[in-house]
């Protein structure tokens, strides 16, 4: 969209999970439909933005990255959040174990209504792969999350899962 139209509505989304997930690269294929296989550590930039249209109305997406500082994710993060990327590794059983506790911490920060999807990243390591879809997604039901499994690497789902949070934010807020 040129610079200078007109933005209906302007959605925060933060994205948070383990180191390593594939947080950055998530948000670098939905931004910039790039990617990147040595992705150093995050640096500076604290979001970038997308913006498409939702029911003929522009929505610019305000996608919030944890700069390689997830250990230290403040509550000035989270503010005015209406939306979250909740990733974990399928390859790596930990960065699923520890979802509970990162759906706490958004829980205690975020506004009420938070649209929240819960993302298995990196889909396309299938022969890898240390969580099972199905756990995921019981999981998901349970906690009333959306689940889907992507690749940032193959450009898998990554659009279909901001095009969710973002239609479900759009729906609650406009
Ligand atoms: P972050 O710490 O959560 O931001 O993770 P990064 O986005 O920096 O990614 C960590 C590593 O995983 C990098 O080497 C990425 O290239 C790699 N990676 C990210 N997404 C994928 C994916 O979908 N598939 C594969 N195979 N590797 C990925
Ligand atoms: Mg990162």
């Amino acid at each position: 969209m040129a610079s200078g139209e007109k933005v209906d509505y302007v959605f925060k989304v933060v994205l948070i999970g383990d180191s390593a997930v594939g947080k950055s690269q998530i948000l670098a294929r939905f931004a910039r439909n790039e990617f990147s296989l040595d992705s150093k550590a995050t640096i500076g930039v604290e979001f970038q933005t997308r913006t498409l249209v939702i029911d003929h109305k522009s929505v610019k997406a305000q996608i919030w990255d944890t700069a390689g500082q997830e250990r230290a994710v403040t509550s000035a993060y989270y503010r005015g959040a209406l939306g979250a990327l909740l990733v974990y590794d399928i390859t790596k059983r930990q960065s699923f174990d520890h979802i509970p506790r990162w759906l706490e911490e958004l829980r205690g920060h975020a506004d009420k209504n938070i649209v929240i999807m819960l993302v298995g990243n990196k889909s396309d390591l299938e022969d890898e792969r240390a969580v099972s879809t199905e756990d995921a997604k019981e999981f998901a039901e349970k906690e009333n999350l959306f689940f889907l499994e992507t690749s940032a690497l193959q450009a898998t789902n990554v659009e279909s899962a901001f095009q969710t949070v973002l239609s479900e934010i759009f729906k609650i807020h406009s």
